[in-house]
């Protein structure tokens, strides 16, 4: 618990998971009360219908926001009418990214041809739209990366989420220009690199993340997670650094609010 706001930049709030509204209400009012102040909903990654509930729970909630896109599992689904609802979605004040969208060869749950489509039609809809971009990269050896560059998508803000790969891959990122989001994993007995790319991270690029539903930091490790469980990956963060929390809150919570185009927001946090 820290008196300084923290803010989970990706999570999922979708009423399906939660126990329709009334869950959703639970489980920010727990992030409140936990101190976790300012949301991130992804409209991505729980077919393309998340795209509005998303949008309707940022609706409810003055300190959720929502990003709308079509995740790289679903993009066998892209077309005119999903363009036309993320169209339409990012049109809404509380809308304050487009993604997740991006790559992932590991699961290859659509075809990699559509993945690849997908993911370049919305950065040029991102672009467009003028809204940082939201990726997702799993095992895609760089490709994503290129990806991006080739279709100046740095000419924006662009944020790696729940980041695993790596310190080698991280200076490539952070030389390209990207924000990098560490998920609850960093808390984890077999983190990998993780808390060694979480110390690295330039300071004013580092966001955190709970990625809810899943990755659940310890010590609640194989519980649903929440929002209001970030605090165990900021205490994490924050040691590794060399930080106390608040300054570990302080240092990201602005990143985050700054990466979604909220910095007039911080002024009343
Ligand atoms: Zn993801
Ligand atoms: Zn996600």
């Amino acid at each position: 618990m820290t008196d300084v706001p923290l803010m989970d930049t990706h999570c999922h709030l979708d009423p399906q998971t939660y126990g329709g509204d009334a869950g959703v209400d639970e489980v920010v009012a727990r992030a409140h009360a936990a101190g976790v102040r300012f949301l991130v909903t992804i409209g991505a990654g729980y077919g393309v219908d998340c795209i509005e509930r998303a949008q309707a729970v940022a609706r409810r909630h003055p300190r959720v926001w929502f990003s709308a896109g079509l995740h790289p599992h679903d993009a066998v689904h892209w077309g005119p009418e999903v363009v036309a609802r993320l169209r339409a979605a990012a049109s809404d004040p509380r809308c304050v990214a487009l993604g997740e969208m991006g790559l992932d060869f590991h699961y290859d749950k659509s075809p990699r041809e559509a993945q690849r489509a997908c993911l370049v039609a919305q950065i040029a809809l991102a672009r467009e739209l003028d809204l940082p971009i939201v990726i997702h990269d799993r095992d895609t050896d760089g490709e994503t990366l290129r990806t991006l560059q080739d279709e100046g998508a740095f000419e924006g803000r662009v944020l790696y989420h729940c980041y695993t790969g790596g310190l080698v891959h991280l200076a490539e990122l952070v030389e390209a220009g990207a924000w990098i989001s560490i998920p609850g994993i960093v808390t984890f007995k077999r983190a990998g690199e993780l808390p060694a790319v979480a110390a690295a991270v330039p300071a004013d690029r580092l966001l955190i993340e709970t990625d809810s539903p899943f990755l659940t930091p310890e010590p609640f490790r194989g519980r649903r997670n929440e929002p209001a469980l970030v605090v165990h990956t900021a205490e994490k963060v924050a040691a590794l650094r060399g930080l106390t929390l608040p300054e570990l809150a302080r240092l990201t919570t602005a990143n985050g609010l700054r990466f979604y185009g909220l910095g007039a927001v911080e002024a009343q946090a």
